[in-house]
């Protein structure tokens, strides 16, 4: 009998098992056309000027309003959608949802606001994104292409980033610190922009060691003439450290989090400045 019921939690797991391997089989298979369908959503997370509390930008993340299992995070489908190719469709929609998100930016904001897009190298190699520009730049939207160091593992991807840069649009290099070879990156990735990981700012304030990278990280991107732009700032305590270790772009939930356009758009107009930079501190410039 011990054996029979032992038998029946094998077959339950599997069972369970086996429900997880179809769900996550036909991912790819239900995420085509989800754009057209309106399945597909970008939320919008400010990229702040800590010294002014003025938006600078804004990063466009993907969800995915999944028929039956609910808004979904990226982390839920993006890597199946890479290992199946229908990424590039995904990423196509995405420039063309945040080229005519970032227009209405641009005239809520009366002044220039970045928007940046999450990029796989792989999609830039498949050529998808230059045809998708091509029809559907505009003058008023700054567009920034965010790609990670793992991009070094796709040398075919250089020649198109600096494509996208002839043609006015900037490449950060997100994640930054993550990877196995962030100053190789640097030196082989054309590279506008650095974003610092998360992982630096959770150290903060009480890790010194956090602080003096952070600080070092900042001079890098200086003495680079590249702006850097700090990510994870969930607390006060980790913005006055980061004001003071002089950094001046931040992106985190205490600043705001991602939500959609229609949330982010007051947050742009003149004379705005996000949550926990109601007053910012005086500076020269300001
Ligand atoms: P990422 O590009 O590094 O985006 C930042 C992620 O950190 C976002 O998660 C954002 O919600 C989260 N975040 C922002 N501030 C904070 C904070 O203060 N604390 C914490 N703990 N997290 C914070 P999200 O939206 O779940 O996106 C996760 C990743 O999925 C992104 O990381 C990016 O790699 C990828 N992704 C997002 N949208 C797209 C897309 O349209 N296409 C592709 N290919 N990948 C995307
Ligand atoms: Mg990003
Ligand atoms: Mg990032
Ligand atoms: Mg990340």
């Amino acid at each position: 009998a011990a054996k029979r019921a032992g038998k029946d939690r094998y077959a339950r797991c599997t069972d369970e098992m086996h429900r997880q391997h179809m769900e996550a089989r036909d991912l790819p298979e239900q995420l085509r056309g989800a754009g057209e369908r309106g399945e597909l959503v970008l939320h919008y997370q400010p990229i702040v000027d800590l010294a002014l509390g003025r938006v600078d930008g804004v990063e466009a993340l993907i969800r995915w309003q999944h028929p039956t299992r609910g808004l979904l995070a990226p982390d839920a489908f993006i890597p199946q959608a890479e290992e199946s190719g229908v990424v590039d469709e995904l990423t196509a929609w995405v420039l063309q949802r945040a080229v005519a998100d970032g227009a209405a930016l641009h005239a809520a904001a009366g002044r220039q606001v970045s928007i940046s897009i999450n990029v796989p190298a792989a999609a830039l190699v498949r050529g998808v994104l230059l045809d998708e520009l091509r029809h559907g730049s505009r003058e008023d939207v700054q567009l920034i292409l965010e790609v990670t160091e793992t991009t070094l593992a796709e040398p075919a991807a250089v020649p198109v980033l600096e494509e996208f840069r002839r043609r006015g649009v900037r490449i950060a290099l997100d994640d930054f610190g993550t990877g196995h070879s962030s100053l190789a990156a640097l030196r082989l990735l054309p590279v506008d922009i650095i974003k610092l990981d998360r992982a630096f700012t959770a150290d903060l304030p009480g890790d010194p060691r956090a602080g003096h990278l952070i600080r070092s990280v900042g001079s890098l991107a200086s003495a680079l003439d590249k702006p850097l732009v700090v990510e994870g700032i969930e607390g006060a305590d980790q913005l006055a450290e980061l004001q003071r270790l002089g950094v001046v772009l931040g992106q985190g939930f205490l600043l705001a989090r991602p939500a959609p356009l229609a949330q982010v758009l007051p947050l742009v107009a003149p004379g705005a400045t996000v949550r926990g930079l109601r007053q910012p501190p005086l500076t020269a410039s300001s």
